[in-house]
């Protein structure tokens, strides 16, 4: 699951790690307020105005603005908040930005220059470690840096048994180029930021930039944090945290029905059993000419009621010209995903697109039989062979 960046703060906030504060507001007027009490509390007359959305680069989209005063504040306020951000990590359409986060700037001048790192710590399956990646190059791409100058990123692999070691936190600080006291605070930020990481049962932490002010404080000014949907159970209070309005609406009530999807660009929709199968459907769509317009995973246990579910959500698609059913008939049996399919044209009615169904295995016959017998315009195919004819001839 993603969380907004003043969400992500408030975790790490609370396992002592050092943040950029701020105040989320969802009005011009709100946002003034919060910039009022930011200076109370802590004394700053510059502020910046951030743009909440599960995306990053916002920097760059115009999301991310320095103001120094509260007219500012106000102003900036009313431009980002309703505003359509497009960042690279959005797409073309953007998202709109519902709330702000306020923050003191933290940018100030001193007796040395701010510097930006960049600490993420994520989960490498390969090694079965979570892994702390640093850089140098903070507020940067890091795809970029990655690609570039790899040299530029450090890696420590941190043993889930023994956790992050004092010595590895040390190694880190000191291959950033930092010494003495701001090596010291690196090293007690990267370990915070590690308990943080492994309490919440967080599968990536991002932390771009990673400042050290010009007053030698280590702190947060970014973070990107991404939950385990498997851990949320554990954590209610960060389950709460989820967004609806950031989700795809169709992701959403595939969800809600128990479905795997994926909502895709193409024209084809296909509507498939097992996670695999589904991949290699994919592949035969993209081969007969068409394109996919989504990933559907009715898993295992599909009836009459998920196969309807599932062809609910590929119909709200606009862009779907026609449909895909490829089943395997294991515990599923293909006569009951048939019956499945004829219920669920005549519940939804006007379907006006050509369904393709392919059903293999177990009452694999009976399964075809009932699609040919029911009367409605469903073409059925024995082999996946045919099934990408009958999409080919259905685009063509
Ligand atoms: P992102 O663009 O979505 O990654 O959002 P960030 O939170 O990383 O902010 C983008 C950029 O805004 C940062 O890289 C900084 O250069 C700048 N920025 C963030 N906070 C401050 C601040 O307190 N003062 C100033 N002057 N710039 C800031
Ligand atoms: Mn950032």
């Amino acid at each position: 699951m993603n969380i907004h960046e003043y969400q992500a703060k408030s975790i790490l906030q609370s396992y002592g790690v050092n943040i950029q504060r701020g105040i989320v507001a969802d009005t011009p007027g709100k946002a003034v307020s919060a910039a009022k009490k930011l200076h109370q509390e802590t004394g700053i007359n510059w502020w910046v105005v951030k743009a909440q959305i599960h995306a990053g680069g916002r920097g760059k989209g115009g999301g991310v603005k320095l103001a120094k005063n509260l007219v500012e504040v106000e102003e900036l306020a009313k431009q980002i908040l309703g505003m359509q951000l497009v960042t690279h990590q959005t797409g073309p359409e953007g998202k709109i930005v519902h709330k702000v986060l306020i923050t003191e700037d933290v940018y100030y001048p001193g007796e040395s220059e701010p510097k930006e790192f960049y600490i993420s710590i994520l989960l490498d399956r390969s090694t079965s470690c979570n892994v702390v990646m640093a850089s140098t190059e903070g507020g940067m791409d890091i795809e970029e840096v990655a690609a570039n100058t790899p040299e530029k990123i450090i890696k420590e692999w941190i043993d889930p048994g023994q956790g992050l070691r004092p010595y590895q936190a040390r190694k880190i600080a000191y291959k950033l180029g930092l010494e003495g006291v701001v090596a010291r605070e690196m090293s007690r930020f990267i370990h915070s930021l590690y308990t943080a990481y492994i309490s919440s049962d967080a599968s990536l932490f991002e932390i771009n930039p990673v400042l050290k002010t010009s007053d030698n404080k280590i702190l947060a000014v970014d973070a990107k944090v991404n939950l385990d949907d498997n851990a949320l159970y554990r954590h209610p209070e960060l389950a709460d945290m989820r967004d609806i309005t950031e989700e795809d609406p169709l992701e959403l009530e595939a969800g809600e029905a128990g479905l795997n999807y994926v909502k895709l660009d193409g024209n084809v929709g296909c509507m498939v059993n097992g996670a695999g199968l589904a991949m290699a459907t994919m592949d035969i769509i993209k081969l007969s000419g068409g394109e996919p317009a989504n990933f559907l995973d009715v898993g295992g246990g599909a009836n009459a009621k998920t196969v309807e579910a599932g062809f609910r959500i590929i119909l709200k698609d606009p862009n779907v010209k026609a449909i895909l059913i490829n089943v395997f008939g294991g515990i599923v049996r293909c006569d009951r995903v048939a019956q499945g399919v004829v219920e669920a044209y005549k519940n939804i009615g006007n379907i006006d697109i050509p369904i393709i169904v392919r059903l293999q295995g177990t009452n694999a016959d009976e399964g075809a039989k009932i699609i040919n017998d029911s009367g409605l315009q469903v073409k059925s195919a024995v082999l996946l062979k045919d099934a990408a004819a009958l999409v080919k001839e259905t685009l063509a």
